[in-house]
């Protein structure tokens, strides 16, 4: 789960990370309420706050001189569609404004805290080239990201420290500073579960200070149920509608931009069945693993999820039964399509336990399916049927 830049800051705060003053709006009305905030002769920051990066480059990110400027520019910026190298081309809305006092910039670093699942600890990633794209930095020049690996998270070392705080080149007093905003960085990720807390950039204000003047967070979705607190930050305004009903029924759904639906049990089949539609030269509109020992009435939210999203051409249905049973898939795509009418072209592939019941509850059905035989024939049939 991702949470907002402000609220990052909110979290980071509490563990004495310095972060800006700042109000956040979710409506136009709020904006007179701020006027009489806001100050005389300080310069402020207008930030859209969408869950995606790239904000600053797309005029999500505005600093303005005064009062009046500040205002003028949340209410523009508030209803506005932004569009990221992160929010997709359909750009995302922005339903929320943070407005904090703006600092002067000296210099702009990037840091980071991030579970390292091949090393099975917390690794800090850091450079000297903030503010900017770190996946670039990354790319061209390697050797400016710095990564050290926590060897006991519950105490950071002196070589430690040193190592993460080296590419910024900081006096006696920025690096206790630098101290600070680390194990803030490491208690959040502790405490909250995160899987990445990220400052970019990291700055040295016109005081010679460290200061974090953007902040992301991402929780680890199977820790939520621990996370009560975190749980209430969540925004349902950015994430996708079709994920939410997913959700609802546990299923692992990711909703992508191709053409063929697609229902599998098993990750990993998924993704076979994902390779091979592209490999027929199609590509599929969703991952969707329906686990395990799904019920008909998964395999039936499933099936509508798929059919709901308008771009679907054609569903591809690859089911290995093992714990997953054929028959209660079968029931569960005949109920559905009783429900929801199904107009488009079905190839279902099913393998394994009470393939026979299955099968017979899909012809008895009397729907329009095409059956196959194998994973191969199942992707060649698809991708024909739907030219
Ligand atoms: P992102 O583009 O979505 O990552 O948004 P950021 O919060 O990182 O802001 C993008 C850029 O805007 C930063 O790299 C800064 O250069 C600039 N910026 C953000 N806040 C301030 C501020 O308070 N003062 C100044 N001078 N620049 C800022
Ligand atoms: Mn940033």
């Amino acid at each position: 789960m991702n949470i907002h830049e402000h609220q990052a800051k909110d979290l980071l705060k509490n563990f004495g990370a310095p972060v800006s003053k700042g109000y956040v709006i979710t409506q136009a009305n709020e904006i007179d309420n701020l006027k009489s905030k806001l100050l005389d002769n300080q310069e402020y920051v207008v930030k859209a706050q969408i869950h995606a990066g790239g904000r600053g480059k797309a005029g999500g990110v505005k600093l303005t001189k005064n009062i009046l400027e500040t205002l003028e520019a949340a209410k523009k910026m508030l209803g506005k569609t932004l569009i990221t190298h992160q929010t997709g081309p359909g750009g995302k809305e922005v339903k929320r404004v943070y407005i904090e006092e703006s600092s002067e910039i000296l210099n702009e670093y990037y840091i980071s805290c991030l579970i390292d699942r091949s090393n099975s600890t917390i690794t800090f990633i850091s450079s000297s080239e903030g503010g900017m794209d770190i996946e670039k930095v990354a790319q061209d020049s390697p050797s400016k990201i710095i990564k050290t690996r926590l060897s006991n998270i519950d105490k950071i070392s002196e070589n430690e420290y040193n190592s993460i705080l080296l590419p910024f080149k900081l006096n006696s007093d920025q690096i206790l500073q630098g101290k600070i905003i680390i194990n803030a960085m490491l208690e959040v990720t502790k405490k909250n579960d995160a899987t990445l807390v990220e400052i970019n950039p990291l700055i040295l204000n016109k005081k010679n200070n460290l200061h974090c003047l953007d902040a992301k967070i991402n929780i680890d979705d199977n820790a939520l149920f621990r996370q009560p607190e975190i749980l209430k930050l969540r925004d349902l305004n950015e994430e996708e509608p079709s994920e939410i009903e997913a959700s609802k029924y546990d299923l692992a759904y990711i909703k992508l931009e191709g053409e063929i639906g697609c229902m599998v049990n098993g990750a990993g089949l998924a993704m076979a069945t994902m390779d091979i539609i592209k490999m027929h030269g199609k590509e599929p509109a969703n991952f969707l693993d329906v686990g395990g020992g799904a019920s008909k009435e998964k395999v039936s939210a499933a099936l509508k999820l798929i059919l709901a999203d308008k771009s679907v051409k054609g569903i591809l249905i690859n089911i290995f039964g093992g714990i997953m049973r054929c028959d209660v898939l079968a029931q569960g795509v005949v109920d559905a399509a009783k429900e929801v009418k199904l107009d488009i072209p079905l190839v279902v592939r099913l393998a394994g336990t009470k393939v026979d019941e299955g099968k017979k509850i899909l012809e008895e059905s009397k729907l329009k399916i095409l059956s196959a035989n194998d994973l191969n024939d199942a992707a060649k049939k698809i991708v024909k049927a739907i030219k």
